[in-house]
């Protein structure tokens, strides 16, 4: 049993259930940075009475960020799934855009939303990231794109995409909402394809409550998105372009300041779950936690565990034996974008050209990690799951 029971106020606002604050917490909780010095920061923002519209702490973040990870420019916006649709539309996507069905499902909805068609492409079981060779066989005169997804921070093959969007003429962008942080042949990520998006969602290592932002090398891309973002306007009374509303406000940023100085602190404590949990769960029969690359820096945020068919327990018994106790394990990112609608219905034979996405994500659960996860709850987790498959 674990010594304590835990109930995720972050959980229950992401499935939409009423917030519970009296409730016991859940093993599994976003990381906040130094309170102190993010109330000071809130103190200032109320002290300047500016609340939003690029103020002075949304400039010191997206300047922070862009330094941190080594790239030009830094859009901040209000969260993810609008800066992948606002990327999508300023690179002027359109038709059909290959991306994988194994990735949270914002990736195809950024292009669902927009009128545009996310055809999926399949996966290496091994990385699950997208195999450039599916990626290729999906290329049809109405591809105009193509999405990578650095999935648990584990960098895209970029070459290979490259070289091939190259080869076709497309354009090649990433989602990069799991990858702060992370590094790809030594380099940051932030600087491949024509942009990146990040996620500053609080469930990601990184948050800022919501936001998201894209990064660049590109001037004239991070221009037209500064202005997609604040409904085209340059200056007063000035709109020259179309536009929507993906502004990061202000408490935002001075959350993502604080939490920016912290996250070194983070990746410290998620390497030494992630090495816990390995630990802990090594030489279960049926059962494997996915490795990080040794070469490569990454958040180690997600800790994937596959549950293999021949296992004792199945990957659902599992999941549910750790939901009873309070353990927010979840079963990211199943069953695949392409079995949720409307994808299912536009495609209902998809499964049989994603089989590696579908065999992955019959096996995957994600185990919580972060500062407010303990060893002693890692024992714990590790003692639940060995009691269940070895009876
Ligand atoms: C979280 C996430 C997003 C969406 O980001 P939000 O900030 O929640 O809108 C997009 N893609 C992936 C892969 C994600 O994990």
């Amino acid at each position: 049993m674990p010594t304590k029971t835990f109930r995720s106020k972050a959980d229950l606002a992401i499935n939409g259930a009423p917030p519970a604050f009296d409730q016991p917490l859940h093993v599994g909780r976003p990381n906040i940075g130094d309170r102190d010095a993010f109330t000071q920061r809130v103190n200032k923002i109320l002290d300047n009475q500016w609340l939003t519209n690029n103020g002075p702490m949304v400039l010191e973040f997206e300047r922070r960020i862009a330094a941190h990870l080594g790239v030009k420019h830094c859009i901040a916006m209000c969260n993810g799934t609008i800066a992948l649709e606002i990327a999508i539309r300023a690179l002027g996507l359109e038709g059909e855009v290959i991306v994988p069905s194994w990735t949270f499902v914002a990736t195809a909805h950024a292009l669902y939303w927009q009128g545009i068609t996310p055809v999926f492409a399949d996966i290496d079981p091994a990385t699950h990231n997208l195999d450039p060779e599916a990626v290729r066989r999906m290329i049809t005169p109405r591809t105009s794109g193509i999405i990578g997804v650095h999935l648990w921070g584990r960098a895209a093959l970029i070459d290979e995409l490259q070289s091939l969007a190259d080869e076709h003429g497309l354009k090649l962008m990433f989602d990069a909402a799991h990858a702060f942080g992370s590094t790809y042949k030594g380099q940051t990520i932030g600087r491949f394809g024509a942009c990146e998006v990040l996620s500053f969602h609080a469930t990601k290592s990184f948050n800022t409550f919501e936001g998201g932002a894209v990064v660049t090398d590109d001037e004239e891309l991070a221009e037209k998105m500064r202005l997609m973002r604040n409904f085209g306007f340059h200056g007063y009374d000035n709109v020259i372009h179309p536009g929507t509303n993906g502004k990061m406000i202000e408490v935002c940023a001075a959350m993502g300041l604080t939490n920016l100085d912290g996250h070194s602190d983070v990746i410290t404590i998620n390497m030494r779950n992630h090495s816990a949990y390995t630990a802990a769960l090594r030489g279960m029969p049926g059962i494997s936690v996915l490795a990080y690359d040794p070469a490569e820096h990454n958040s180690h945020h997600y800790v994937v565990i596959e549950v293999d068919p021949s296992c004792t327990v199945t990957r659902d018994q599992i999941v549910a034996a750790l939901q009873a106790e309070n353990v927010l394990a979840r079963k990211y990112f199943w069953p695949g974008a392409h079995r949720m609608k409307p994808y299912s219905e536009i495609f209902p034979h998809a499964n049989l050209l994603l089989r590696n996405t579908e065999f992955v994500a019959a096996k995957v659960v994600i185990l919580p990690s972060g500062m407010s996860v303990a060893l002693e709850d890692i024992a714990t987790i590790g003692a639940i799951i060995k009691q269940m498959v070895e009876g």
